[in-house]
């Protein structure tokens, strides 16, 4: 067991939100915790993290803060991302067991009773699935199950579909999560890689109350490429694969081309076919670096060693007591 934490002691439950301008809903969001926690759990936590918001957010969360004890507030330099502030928000929460949620209330708090309730009944790593995608447009919704499949045929891990941030994880697996080194975070697929027994939990995703979703299309491409390739080297393979078909198929014609000239004598119109293969085996290179560059680009991510985020301010926390070890490997002056 460790000591317990100066900081109110450690709570059973911590509710870690990553939160970037979502000033009017954090007042919400808190009402409806409040009402559902209330009972249920001897003693909770609510941990923001601030990613950079533009909106009055961190004013908002510092009156919340100084009119509850139990929440708290860590806030970025800038903006790092949500996987960022979900890393930042289990390096600063002390609770026996952690709900990650969003801010915008699209996961219903009541939720967590349930996950409370499997936690009671052993389960250490308890994910929501969403019941349907009904609110996201046609394309989105087949994209997502693109990349599921793409993920469960690539990928060395498997993830459960629909399964998001929304989950409750045992100290355990928050413990196993902080535990692992690296920079470029697809942290679905590292709950599901860390493993414990886990459960799903089907809940209804509900309306955005205020404000729009912060998940344009480009950045979604962006985070499916970042998850297949953190958890798989199929995409590099695959680089070898048509390499190898290109050449063999580029070795036979060039046999037949041979062969033909010997017995048929030369024909001088092949200009379109001479451009078209050049073109083609131009591209073929082109994607194979392309992908090896993806590749490397994380290997130097992860060399350079940088914290994972820089903390701008702490709200409600008493600095001595909070063990936070990546963004805190930095001097003081950052701090
Ligand atoms: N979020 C964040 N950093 C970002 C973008 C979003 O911390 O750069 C937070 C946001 O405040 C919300 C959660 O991540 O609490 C989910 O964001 P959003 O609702 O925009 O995404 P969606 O529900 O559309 O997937
Ligand atoms: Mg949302």
């Amino acid at each position: 067991m460790e000591a317990p934490r100066a900081r109110a002691g450690r709570p059973e439950l911590s509710i870690v939100v990553p939160v970037h301008d979502e000033a009017d809903n954090l007042p919400i969001l808190v009402e409806r915790l409040k009402t559902v926690l209330a009972g249920a759990v001897s003693s909770w936590e609510l941990v923001c993290v601030d990613d950079g918001s533009r909106d009055g957010t961190l004013s908002v969360l510092k009156l919340l803060s100084a009119s509850d004890p139990r929440i708290s507030a860590v806030s970025f330099s800038r903006n790092f991302g949500k996987e960022i502030a979900i890393a930042a928000g289990l390096d600063h929460a002390s609770g026996d067991a952690v709900v990650i949620m969003d801010a915008d209330l699209q996961h219903p708090p009541e939720t967590i009773l349930v996950f409370l309730e499997k936690w009671r009944g052993g389960f250490l790593n308890i994910y929501g699935q969403r019941a349907s995608r009904a609110g996201e447009s046609a394309l989105k919704r087949n994209l997502a199950r693109a990349f599921y499949k793409l993920f469960a045929s690539f990928g060395e891990t498997e993830l459960p579909e629909g399964a998001g941030d929304f989950r409750l994880l045992d100290r355990k697996v928050v413990d196993a999560l902080r535990a692992l080194p690296e920079r470029a975070r697809f942290s679905k697929g590292l709950y599901a890689w860390v493993g414990f027994p886990s459960i799903g939990v089907t809940f209804e995703v509900a309306e955005r109350q205020h404000g729009e979703t912060k998940f344009r299309f480009g950045k979604l491409f962006s985070f499916a490429f970042d998850g297949l390739s953190s958890f798989s080297t199929v995409p590099l393979k695959i680089a070898t694969w048509a390499g190898v078909v290109i050449a063999v198929i580029s070795t036979l014609s060039a046999a037949f081309f041979l062969l033909r000239t010997v017995f048929f004598g030369t024909d001088l119109p092949g200009f379109p076919s001479l451009i078209v293969s050049i073109m083609f085996f131009s591209g073929i290179q082109l994607i194979s670096l392309g992908m090896i560059g993806e590749y490397v680009g994380r290997i130097f991510a992860e060399v350079k060693r940088r914290p994972l985020y820089l903390i701008g301010e702490r709200v409600g926390f008493d600095a001595r007591t909070v063990d936070h070890p990546r963004g805190d490997a930095l001097p003081p002056l950052i701090r």
